[in-house]
């Protein structure tokens, strides 16, 4: 393969999510075996800022594909929105020979990504790194599989505890703009109702829904809530409202948080950030840029940045009848 690019530079920025280390891993190794530099950045476009990078090696990445977050550390950084903020970034990336960036985060991330490319014409590809598999373009998103498991696992838990009790639980999930995690965990957890952004049930449907399941002999219930939810309530607030108009269950709430960012990433998110991982550098190599390289089919492909940053057409029609069907 000819070569467009020579040193190229890796980060992880925003939300950590689990597989990160692997798709960094992924993207060191690949330049290894095609003979370019790689530097690795420090805490996102923080580190860019402060030229906090160290050249790696295929050594400096070992025993790290089966660990959660992300060894180069992520960040959230504000100065980084401010043209001076990405002029600085992009003096460090010339001031080390670097000629290409490979960023592994989410939309935010991506953003900030294609006004660097924008404004200095600096080759850029982004890795989709997020649990929350919001991204347009791809299939999948490096965390979202192990996210998943996560829930489904910790729902379960929680169920035992509903049906000893007889109690009705309402359990808050990631997913502020998508109900990929609400949805998927809800059927995969055998939840009797799923809130997510993307629909409003309303909180009076809810109810009603809920009867017809005491009336139908369900004896404790399972609701997974999105936290982008469209109910106008937060998770408390609707438990309250779930208590006052319906006698014969205790409700109980549980808000799931960050123990669905770690962990060690599935074998789902591994191959999926090891495929992401090569594919970039390829790109690279070939001379693309202002891309993600995204999953489709199980196929690696490359989507224009832009596009990517794009609102994500809702996909879950289906998926809401299935989960409708059982959990009659
Ligand atoms: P997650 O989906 O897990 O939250 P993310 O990549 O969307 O990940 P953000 O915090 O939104 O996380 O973005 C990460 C970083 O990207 C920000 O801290 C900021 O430095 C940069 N960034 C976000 N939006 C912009 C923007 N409009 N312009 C420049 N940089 C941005």
């Amino acid at each position: 393969m000819t070569k467009k690019v020579n040193n190229i530079a890796v980060l992880t920025s925003g939300g950590d999510a689990p597989g990160m280390n692997a798709a960094i891993r992924a993207v060191v190794r690949s330049c290894s075996y095609y003979n370019l530099k790689c530097f690795g950045v420090y805490r996102g476009y923080e580190g860019l800022m402060n030229n906090e990078m160290d050249e790696l090696n295929a050594r400096s990445v070992r025993n790290i594909i089966n660990k959660g977050g992300t060894f180069l550390k992520s960040a959230r950084s504000q100065d980084f929105r401010t043209k001076e903020g990405r002029k600085k970034a992009h003096h460090n990336l010339v001031k080390n020979g670097v000629d290409a960036l490979v960023v592994i985060g989410g939309d935010g991330s991506f953003t900030g990504a294609l006004k660097l490319s924008e404004e200095f014409n600096f080759p850029v590809v982004g890795i989709p790194g997020t649990i929350d598999n919001d991204i347009n373009g791809t299939d999948y998103t490096i965390g979202y599989d192990t996210a998943l498991n996560t829930v489904v696992e910790a729902i379960d838990k929680i169920r035992d505890t509903a049906s000893s009790h007889n109690r009705l639980f309402l359990i808050e999930v990631m997913g502020r703009d998508a109900g990929d995690i609400a949805l998927n965990s809800g059927i995969g957890a055998g939840a009797e109702e799923i809130l997510i952004p993307e629909e409003d049930m309303g909180a009076d449907r809810l109810i009603e829904s809920l009867r017809k399941s005491e009336k139908s002999g369900k004896t404790s219930s399972i609701i997974v809530v999105a936290e982008g939810d469209k109910s106008g309530k937060n998770i408390f607030e609707l438990g309250e409202y779930v208590e006052e108009n319906l006698t014969g269950y205790e409700v109980r709430v549980s808000v799931l948080g960050h123990i669905q960012r770690g962990g060690s990433p599935s074998c789902f998110d591994r191959v999926l950030a090891s495929k992401l991982g090569v594919g970039a550098v390829e790109a690279l190599m070939e001379g693309q840029k202002e891309i993600m390289i995204g999953i489709s089919h199980k196929n690696v492909i490359t989507v224009p940045l832009r596009k990517a940053l794009e609102k994500r057409e809702h996909r879950h029609d289906k998926l809401i009848k299935v989960a409708d069907i059982t959990s009659v």
